[in-house]
Parts: C-alpha cells; sequence; structure tokens
C-alpha cells in the first residue's frame, strides 16, 4: 500500500471562482444567487485548519467517457456548447458576466428537438431556473466534477481511507439528462460510479437538506448502488418532485434507495434518529465503499432552509457515520450560510476522523 498522503486529502480547484451568476429566482423573484463562491473558500480555510489535512489540488484527468458513464453526452455537449455561446454573446455585447437562464422548458421529446435547433435551448437540460450558463461555467463543473473523480481515485489506490471533495458548483440535483438545482453535473454520482467499477456495491450517503434527487435517478435502477437520503419533506420542501418515502428503488434494485424525509422544522435528536436509521440500512448493505453528499443547509444558520440543527450536532453526526468505517469520499454539497460551510464541515470532518481511526 502507497500512503501518498499522509494527511487527509482536501481535493481543491480555483476553477470554481469561475462561475459567478449573480441572481437566482426564488419564488418567482429576483434575489442574488446563493451558492456563492466564499461558500467554498471558507470550508477551505477551516478544513486546512485541522492538524490532519492536505490540500490537493489534482490535474484535470477525468474523461468526458467518465463522465458520459452517469451523464447523457448530450447534456455535456449543451454545457460545453452554451459555455461557448455565452462567450460569443458577451462579445457581441460587449458586457461582461452574462449567464444564459433557462426559459423555455420542453415537456416532451418533440419540443426539445425543436428547442434545440432553435437559438433558445438553454432550457433544453434544465428542470428550473437555478443553473444558468456563463462562459466559464463549464470549465468551473468540469473542475468541480475533476475533483469528485479524483478523490474517488486517490481512495482506490489506497493512498487514503477518506478524501474530502470540495465540489462547486455542488451536484446531487443533476441527473442523467438534467441540470438544476445550482448543479450541473452529479459529483456524488461520478464518484460512486468510479467506486463501483473498482470494488462493486456501494452506497451513498446524502445529508443535504434538500433530496439528491439527481443521483437518486443515476442510481434508481442498480441493485449494486444504495442511495440513502435525509432530508427536509418534498411536499413541502424543493424540490417538491422527488424524495418521498416511498420511492423505494426501480424494479431490479428495489430497496436501494431510502428515503427518510423530516417536517420542515427538525431539531437535533429527531435528525440523528433518522441518521441510525439511515447507517443501519446502510450497513445492512454491506457495501465496500461509502460516498457521502455532504451539505450544511440543515443547519439552523442557513437562510434559506427551516432545519434547526446546531453546530455542536455536525460533531455527532460525523461520529456516527465515522463508526461505519468504510473508504470514504466527502463530497460538499449546498449550505448557504456562507461562514458555516467552513466551521461545519470542519466538525464533520473531524466527527469522522475521530470514530474512524
Ligand atoms: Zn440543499
Amino acid at each position: 500500500m502507497t500512503h501518498q498522503f499522509q494527511r487527509i486529502p482536501i481535493f481543491y480547484s480555483a476553477d470554481h471562482n469561475l462561475h459567478r451568476p449573480q441572481f437566482e429566482y426564488d419564488s418567482g423573484f429576483q434575489i442574488p444567487y446563493q451558492e456563492q463562491a466564499r461558500r467554498i473558500e471558507s470550508a477551505r480555510e477551516s478544513l486546512l485548519q485541522l492538524p490532519f489535512t492536505q490540500e490537493f489540488q489534482p490535474d484535470p484527468v477525468l474523461t468526458i467517457e467518465q463522465i458520459a458513464r452517469v451523464h447523457s453526452i448530450a447534456l455535456i455537449e449543451h454545457l460545453r456548447e452554451r459555455s461557448a455561446f455565452a462567450r460569443q454573446h458577451e462579445q457581441i455585447m460587449g458586457q461582461e458576466d452574462l449567464y444564459l437562464y433557462p426559459w423555455i422548458y420542453p415537456l416532451n421529446q418533440q419540443m426539445r428537438e425543436g428547442l434545440l435547433k432553435s437559438p433558445d435551448s438553454a432550457g433544453c437540460y434544465a428542470f428550473d431556473t437555478y443553473a444558468p450558463i456563463g462562459k466559464n461555467t463549464w470549465k468551473a463543473v468540469y473542475a468541480s466534477a475533476n475533483l469528485a473523480y479524483c478523490a474517488a481515485k486517490t481512495i482506490i489506490q489506497e493512498e487514503s481511507r477518506i478524501a474530502y471533495a470540495l465540489c462547486r458548483p455542488p451536484g446531487h440535483h443533476a441527473g442523467r439528462d438534467i441540470m438544476g438545482g445550482y448543479c450541473y453535473l452529479n459529483n456524488a454520482a461520478i464518484t460512486a460510479d468510479q467506486f463501483k467499477q473498482a470494488w462493486g456495491r456501494g452506497a451513498i450517503l446524502d445529508i443535504d437538506y434538500h433530496h439528491g434527487n439527481g443521483t437518486q435517478e443515476i442510481f434508481w435502477d442498480d441493485p449494486e448502488v444504495m442511495f440513502v437520503s435525509i432530508h427536509a419533506d418534498p411536499a413541502d420542501e424543493y424540490p417538491f418532485f422527488s424524495g418521498f418515502a416511498e420511492e423505494r428503488g426501480g424494479e431490479q434494485a428495489l430497496d436501494t434507495n431510502l428515503n427518510l424525509p423530516l417536517p420542515k422544522v427538525c431539531d437535533d435528536q429527531t435528525y440523528l434518529n433518522a441518521l441510525d436509521l439511515a447507517l443501519g440500512t446502510i450497513k445492512g448493505f454491506q457495501p465496500n465503499w461509502l460516498v457521502l453528499s455532504a451539505g450544511y443547509d440543515t443547519c439552523q444558520a442557513d437562510p434559506s432552509t427551516y432545519f434547526t440543527l446546531t453546530n455542536e450536532v455536525y460533531s455527532e453526526i460525523g461520529n456516527r457515520i465515522g463508526t461505519l468505517n468504510f473508504p470514504t469520499v466527502i463530497v460538499h454539497e449546498g449550505g448557504y450560510a456562507i461562514e458555516h460551510n467552513g466551521l461545519l464541515s470542519a466538525r464533520l470532518l473531524s466527527g469522522i476522523i475521530d470514530s474512524s481511526t
């Protein structure tokens, strides 16, 4: 075994800073874009202050073929092509930082094909307005996915047993053929796919406040990948159409999908009870690896959500996850109380390390 890393590697790329939409539509009203670059810089600073971490900035080694194992080529091409289009448009208009927002959504394949031939195709692979495309969006999205891929490779090559990928944009709302909810490519799914190729069965635990509809969709029919998600009830929270308890996996993969929707107002104890259920289910599946989709929008301070988790409970959440003691990649997802991304990611990782070593 070659331990390239004496400490826990924190995978980071500065390219995420290139993706900076200015606004989003919240309940139809224009507000500042919540998925800000500072979120990741805050997490980076706090994680690197821990005595057992080191930063790693990987080369761009993820291939389009590897991405296309979990996403359609059409979506990938759309992202690249629309980023180039945004660049051209800026030059023509003589303006900076223009972002293309999806505004026409195809309801069927016929509509999609027609729309694709038009100059108004931004909505062809989107399910909402939260994933606008600017000239550098593809670059940032690729770099984010590359971190997730490289983190998986590091674990597979046994250079470390735990790695943290500081992914931005996040990924868990992106499905095989669709983007939305600040997400373009599904970083956790790319990590899980690498693990699966190397080691077979494994599990993804998603602790973001919102349901990871994209991850669920990608592995819905896959009996080798269990997806477990703890999130706010989609009956009254985003993404609204996915994340209900009765969604248990496709016919060939029944009971490899577990959704644990919680009431919008949820305290530490209610959350920890759900976490214990999630971890027990994962253990029973006997996975060889774990991907943790780590969102911090469950905290009380988050401006866009309703759970009331205390800062302290993130150490305990990490502790309980760490007892699973599987080779693990932590993939950064949501969290919009900007500085809390730092505090809470450090607590979560410390908790995992404390109980798994
Ligand atoms: Zn979220």
